[in-house]
């Protein structure tokens, strides 16, 4: 389906060139061989293998935006896109973990710390010698991140000291580099944040708890806490004071790349409700000859093309997005009307993938109910539906 699309003279820039679909082919391939066999066991265990993250660098995967000097692929971003849908086709937890690393943690430290923190970090981070994690959500600050922020940064010589707590982080209880953010001036509000790596073998940092979820298990969600932890000053991310721009310009790239964590997940769900639907058979005849299983069949394939379609286009948007830009206006409308477009067809197209599977796709250990389960959050995480709706109508309403 997707695949066939190609870049073309008058063609919008938004359909995949030769290289991006050789690039996306290569991953699917690579993914599938190495990763997807791993799913049922990581679903059961909800461990990561530490395998995962060195293959990763290994094979080139790793600071997919990065340029080659630091270590990394040095990709467009939209390539980033396609390998993260081609990754979460094959494993949606791998992908899960992999853009919390390469695009939450990894690229923001790329796009907004001097040279000295690049030059410390990036290598390793791209070679998969680090996992790396981002710890923005706090027990009282989910949708109001950074106005309830809890977490303090007190300046103490060439020090900060942070005291408090993240929860819900993504590759937090695996991670060696955390980016955290935290108040360094509580009195200014969420104009008072900075973004700080890091390093998890700090005194001070502990994973408070591994989080028991329902779906995306395999990739370790953690509460991290930070007791009088003291972090060089050196190891400030963007300006003091300059959390804001950091987080929501990142937020924005989150959001145009984890549409593609969905798509992926939501076209895998397609596949094997295809393979289903031909070989199930009910009433002499395999059920994909009923009019009404076909007719969900149509649906979902519509539903991912119009979620990959308003994708593509966004990631081609955030090509070139320069630091600090984003976080308001059309990029932040797009990136949030992308998310909730890929989100809620994804929800479809995985309540469908399981109406076709019948009483199997109700069964825990078969792969569409892993997905059924892992596909949800997506309409939660990276901001919820509603938050996304608020930003797309706060964008239309502004003078
Ligand atoms: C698997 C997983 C991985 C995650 N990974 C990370 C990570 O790596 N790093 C990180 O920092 N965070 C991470 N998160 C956190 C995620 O971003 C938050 O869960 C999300 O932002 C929502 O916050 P909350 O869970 O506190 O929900 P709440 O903010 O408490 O929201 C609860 C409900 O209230 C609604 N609501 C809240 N405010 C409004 C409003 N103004 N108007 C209308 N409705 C509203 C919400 O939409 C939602 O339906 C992860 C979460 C999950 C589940």
């Amino acid at each position: 389906m997707s695949q066939q699309l190609r870049n073309a003279p008058g063609l919008p820039t938004y359909f995949l060139s030769d290289e991006q679909q050789a690039l996306a082919d290569q991953a699917s391939r690579f993914f599938f061989s190495e990763f997807h066999h791993l799913n049922a066991e990581m679903d059961d265990t909800d461990d990561l293998s530490p395998s995962v993250f060195p293959k990763l660098g290994e094979m080139g995967y790793l600071g997919l935006n990065v340029s080659p000097e630091y270590g990394g692929a040095g990709l467009d971003f939209t390539s980033a896109c396609v390998i993260t849908e081609e990754l979460s086709r094959a494993s949606a937890a791998i992908g899960l973990s992999h853009v919390a690393h390469d695009n939450l943690c990894v690229n923001n430290i790329y796009r907004n710390a001097n040279e000295d923190l690049r030059r410390k970090y990036l290598p390793g981070l791209c070679d998969g010698s680090l996992i790396g994690a981002l710890g923005l959500t706090e027990p009282g600050a989910g949708s109001d991140a950074l106005g309830s922020m809890r977490t303090t940064a007190r300046k103490d010589g060439d020090q900060y000291v942070l005291n408090g707590s993240k929860i819900y982080i993504t590759n937090g209880p695996i991670a060696d580099i955390v980016l955290v953010y935290a108040k360094t001036s509580p009195e200014k509000g969420a104009k008072g944040i900075s973004a700080f790596i890091v390093e998890t073998d700090t005194p001070g940092f502990k994973v408070a708890q591994k989080l028991n979820k329902m779906g995306f298990r395999g990739s370790p969600t953690g509460e991290l806490v930070f007791e009088d932890c003291r972090v060089p000053a050196a190891n400030m991310v963007g300006r003091l004071d300059g959390g804001v721009a950091v987080t929501m310009s990142g937020l924005d790239l989150e959001r145009a790349i984890v549409c593609f964590n969905a798509v992926g997940i939501a076209r895998r769900a397609l596949e094997i409700s295809i393979d289903y639907a031909k070989t199930r058979q009910q009433f002499g005849k395999p059920i994909a000859n009923f009019q009404m299983v076909q007719s969900m069949l149509a649906e979902m394939y519509t539903e991912i093309e119009a979620a990959r379609s308003l994708s593509l286009r966004t990631a081609a948007m955030c090509e070139g997005l320069e630091e600090g830009q984003g976080g308001r206006g059309e990029i932040h409308k797009l990136t949030a009307a992308a998310i909730f477009k890929a989100a809620a067809a994804t929800s479809f197209v995985l309540d469908r993938a399981v109406q076709i599977h019948g009483g199997s796709g109700y069964m825990r250990d078969t792969e569409v109910n892993r997905l059924y389960r892992t596909g949800r959050v997506l309409e939660v995480g990276a901001g919820t539906q509603e938050v996304r709706k608020l930003i797309i109508s706060g964008e239309l309403l502004k003078n």
